[in-house]
């Protein structure tokens, strides 16, 4: 587990983004460095990503049927992609890299392969609620101990294909056991997806140890915002299925009365695939692989220790939290202050200090709702270039605004808070 760093020992960033030394204007006048604590949402370029994707564009060119130097060029590119992938998340030999463009077209794609039934907790992000197709829902227990229990009940009274279950939440950053959740599920005849969208970025992934059937995740999460993301796993659910789309490079052979497929990955990677995002997404992927985790554990780990303790006497402020007795928790803290609504809170952090946070119900409705919060809540979610400096920026702005010492009038406007005035975007700006 991870040990707590002092703030000196998380002043500097794991790893170069972009965007670090980015300059937004304030509604007061003025301009700040920007504060990302959105990551969990969408996370900011390595710099090793941009520098490859530049690298790669002049031979960028069509793949698999081009005879020219720089169609074989991003061909190779684009193959090779697959085997930083795969040693990324530690599959094994048998399993295939499918290029998509995120979680939930991995997810849907896969939910069209199922040859059965799923069984999902309601924690899920939306993502991995309502692709499947024949789903039954587990409502979560009071403790995670309680809940493997509830699942096992599940998968154990009628035949299931498949238990779809989620890394880390996206609200609450909690880490779900997922080499023990393997074991139950296969004990009861079912596989296992695990949505790694949150889970990929701050934890080492082992699907072979682990014994997961089906991994998916988002490029964009993971420091490679160019449009892709995979489905790693087991061929022959993905050879059996329909073809995801139909089309050009899904197929070996085409007559006007018949056509014979090809397997996985290429039947379901019809169309002309985005090159660039698999080369980016793959090179995130080598990066990761070649950093020490449990240092980005601790690192995390003490950011996240750091705010909840400058927060934690705030009055009226409450963490999120699904379970007491989960071990691990990625860099998410979420929370709500009585009297303040979340647009509300998340408004203020942006306009008058330059910190971007995610506010609302996370595309986990029936989560929110289950954690008595309807109406939603205030997500800081941290990542590879966070520091104990953008810290105690927030949490000396949380606590600004509980003094009552805001300086602008925030109101709510079709359903989302704006400062009144707005000063910081005139009508002509380019954005
Ligand atoms: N699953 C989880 C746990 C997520 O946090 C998200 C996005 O926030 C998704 C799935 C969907 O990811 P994407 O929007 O990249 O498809």
């Amino acid at each position: 587990m991870a040990g707590v760093l002092t703030a000196d020992e998380c002043a500097a960033p794991l790893a170069r983004v972009s965007g670090s030394d980015l300059q937004v204007p304030l509604v007061q006048g003025g301009n700040r460095t920007y504060v990302n604590f959105d990551y969990a949402a969408s996370a900011p370029a390595l710099s090793q990503v941009t520098d490859r994707v530049a690298a790669l564009l002049p031979t960028y060119s069509s793949v698999h049927r081009g005879a020219g130097y720089a169609s074989r060029v991003s061909t190779a590119c684009y193959e090779k992609a697959r085997e930083s992938v795969s040693r990324f998340v530690g599959a094994g030999e048998d399993q295939v890299v499918v290029f998509t463009r995120n979680t939930t077209d991995s997810l849907n794609l896969l939910a069209g392969c199922v040859p059965g039934s799923t069984v999902v907790l309601d924690i899920e992000h939306h993502a991995n609620l309502l692709p499947w197709k024949n789903s039954r829902v587990v409502r979560a227990a009071d403790t995670l101990a309680e809940t493997v229990q509830l699942l096992v009940a599940e998968l154990c009274s009628r035949p299931t294909a498949l238990l779809a279950v989620t890394g880390a939440s996206n609200v609450t950053g909690e880490v779900l056991p997922i080499a023990a959740l393997a074991e139950v599920a296969h004990r009861c005849g079912a596989r296992i997806l695990v949505d790694a969208a949150q889970l990929a970025p701050h934890r080492r992934i082992d699907i072979e140890a682990w014994g997961v059937d089906y991994l998916v995740f988002s490029g964009h999460k993971l420091y490679a915002p160019f449009g892709a993301g995979v489905l790693v796993g087991r061929p022959d659910w993905l050879d059996a299925a329909e073809p995801y789309l139909a089309g050009g490079g899904a197929v070996r052979n085409v007559t006007v009365d018949s056509t014979l497929w090809a397997p996985a990955p290429a039947r379901h990677e019809a169309g002309t695939p985005n090159v660039l995002g698999a080369a980016a997404l793959a090179t995130a992927c080598d990066v990761l692989s070649d950093l020490d985790f449990d240092r980005v554990a601790e690192h995390e780990s003490a950011l996240s220790a750091r705010i909840r303790a400058g927060l934690g006497s705030v009055d009226g402020l409450e963490f999120l939290r699904l379970w007491a007795d989960v071990p691990d928790t990625v860099g998410i803290v979420t929370f709500t202050i009585d009297g303040f609504e979340p647009g509300e809170i998340a408004a203020y952090l942006s306009a008058e200090h330059g910190i971007g946070v995610r506010d609302g119900r996370f595309c986990a409705h029936p989560l929110l709702e289950r954690l008595g919060r309807p109406t939603g809540a205030v997500r800081v979610s941290l990542g590879l270039g966070s520091t104990s400096e953008d810290v105690d920026r927030l949490v000396h702005a949380v606590c600004t605004l509980v003094d009552g010492k805001r300086a602008w009038i925030y109101v709510k406007e079709e359903g989302q808070w704006n400062p009144v005035p707005e000063t910081r975007f005139s009508p002509d700006a380019q954005v």
